[in-house]
């Protein structure tokens, strides 16, 4: 029995075998053909690859999705084609080209500065040894497990997931890979227990077929575990499963402290297969839809594809108010061809700010936005505004897009309900300003508001602690913010990542916050602790802001 330390990526503790793909030896020193041959062949598997790629595609859902577009685009990338081109034209085999510009490629991408252009670089990879796989005659299979197991790599690719059997994949161990990379992310989605990091000396003793504990809570695996330990972790697992069968009663119960208090109890979501899961959770809708991971595939879809975008979003919420924000480009959320390289980006050009240099792009969105809200409770919001300038230009803008449908004999809701995000602190500390100004609603975002208030980059690990979520100076910017908004009769919901924190939620409540918006994953476990919430007598509390924007 061996313990092995390794990071966190995706919630979860299972027990079972391991399952070690076996990686054919690459043929990379096969024969030689002439250079045209070798281009020839290489086209080829190209077109094979991005076939099984799009094959995948439709079976993936949400971000997984992205993920495979992105390495289908990236096998038509000029650079990347040009790159192989050389390499063959200079006398080398196609599949020792490729791996090798898939190589060099990774790498550059591996030391760009900005977290989501480095995530890219295992996608590289990942699509290039898929050509490579073709042209050595060993195209990648599915992943074949026998039996319902954890999966042990090195670095798991992000495709590799996706063909696992539904049910057979238990787990993830690798002994490489971050919190940060695609795979951990899609391994959160799926709800697939992972740890990554777990170091070369466990990749050296993990045999395919041995007993794996896989522990997301404390980090670490157990290779072949004792009795004493294989009984812990079954009462663990046991103890577990009682409690997701007590947490399927929370699905369907209303969402009330033990007094009686309602508390709503919303989802915050980036597309129509989140927001089905949601509500299937008993969300009450979608408090935050981050419209922008829509632009983050390279993609910009036009105003049809939006308006159809945001209406399946309306129709997964059957009939609950969906709140859209606006595109939030930039810091940490890059777009192709939108953002520009900036020196502090977090202080930069994003979210609002962009949308309004960028008139075009907010035009079609907000047309598209309008046109929807004819077909549904929709509520939109624009995230990082600063103050009442802000806000100004951006009802402009919209001003601009009514009569631009009107003109165009197009359906919309005259009165939609437009709100801010309330997540640097001047937009708190001129909340009262901006309600006057016929704000519709606050959404807080703690997660930048925080990193604001602290001046502390929520990306840099190295000033984490001056990250501090509940401090007093958070607290005052949240209490001013509610208090503009009971004062202006209108709604305030938290749609940070502190509301999903099932503490800091009661928390929020005992302070007279009545709506909150929570990440999927968390909402029944925020929802148990506002049920085991006792708030003080009636006359003691303070008195909640109005709860929705059509009361
Ligand atoms: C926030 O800042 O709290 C928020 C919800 O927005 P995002 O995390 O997308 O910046
Ligand atoms: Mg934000």
């Amino acid at each position: 029995m061996k313990e092995y330390k390794g990071t966190f990526a995706s919630e979860g503790l299972v027990m079972a075998p391991i399952y070690r793909p076996a990686r054919q030896a690459l043929g990379l020193g096969r024969v030689v053909h002439a250079p045209s041959q070798e281009r020839a062949l290489f086209d080829d598997a190209v077109v094979l690859a991005k076939d099984e790629l799009i094959r995948l595609q439709q079976r993936a859902v949400g971000e997984q999705k992205d993920i495979l577009l992105f390495q289908q685009e990236l096998l038509d990338d000029h650079a990347l084609l040009s790159e192989v081109g050389d390499y063959i034209a200079a006398g080398a085999g196609s599949a020792a080209a490729v791996e090798r510009a898939g190589l060099i490629f990774a790498r550059a991408l591996e030391q760009v500065d900005d977290a989501y252009i480095r995530l890219r670089s295992t996608d590289v990879l990942d699509a290039c040894r898929r050509v490579v796989e073709i042209l050595d005659g060993t195209p990648r299979g599915e992943m074949k497990m026998t039996r319902p197991s954890i999966l042990v790599a090195e670095q798991v690719l992000p495709s590799d997931i996706l063909t696992a059997e539904p049910g057979m994949l238990l787990g993830i161990a690798c002994s490489g890979g971050s919190t940060q990379s695609h795979a951990s992310i899609i391994a959160g989605v799926m709800g697939i227990p992972a740890v990554v990091g777990l170091g070369p000396a466990f990749w050296e003793a993990a045999e395919d077929g041995a007993l794996l504990v896989l522990d997301a809570e404390t980090n670490s695996v157990v290779l072949d575990p004792n009795e004493a330990v294989q009984q812990t972790v079954a009462e663990r697992l046991e103890r577990q499963a009682a409690l997701s069968s007590q947490y399927a009663w929370l699905r369907a119960a209303p969402c009330r402290t033990i007094d009686g208090t309602p508390v709503r109890l919303l989802a915050n979501c980036s597309g129509p297969q989140d927001i089905e899961a949601a509500i299937a959770l008993g969300a009450d809708g979608v408090g935050l839809l981050r419209s922008e991971f829509m632009m983050m595939t390279g993609e910009f879809p036009d105003e049809e594809e939006q308006y159809r975008f945001y209406v399946d979003c309306l129709h997964a919420a059957k009939g609950r108010p969906v709140t859209v924000r606006t595109f939030d480009l930039g810091a940490d959320k890059q777009a192709e061809g939108i953002n520009e390289p900036e020196e502090n980006p977090a202080l930069g050009l994003r979210g609002v700010r962009l949308c309004l240099a960028r008139p075009d792009i907010f035009h079609t969105q907000l047309c598209a936005l309008l046109r929807a809200s004819a077909e549904g409770p929709l509520r939109v919001m624009f995230p990082m505004v600063s103050g009442v300038e802000d806000w100004r230009d951006a009802m402009a803008c919209v001003a601009t897009a009514k009569a631009a449908l009107r003109s165009r004999g197009a359906r919309f809701q005259e009165g939609l309900v437009f709100g801010s995000m309330i997540e640097i602190p001047s937009a708190a500390l001129t909340a009262r300003e901006l309600a006057a100004q016929g704000c519709g609603f606050f959404s807080i975002g703690t997660n930048d508001l925080v990193q604001y208030t602290h001046a502390a980059d929520r990306m840099v690990p190295g000033v984490a602690h001056y990250y501090r979520q509940d401090s007093l100076a958070v607290q005052r910017l949240i209490g001013m913010t509610v208090e503009a908004a009971k004062e202006a009769d209108i709604p305030v919901c938290i749609c940070g990542q502190t509301a999903s924190d099932p503490e800091l939620a009661a928390e929020y409540v005992r302070r007279g916050l009545h709506m909150l918006s929570v990440t999927g994953n968390r909402l029944l476990k925020v929802k148990k602790a506002l049920l085991e919430l006792e708030l003080p007598p009636e006359e003691s509390r303070p008195v909640p802001p109005r709860m929705a924007v059509e009361e």
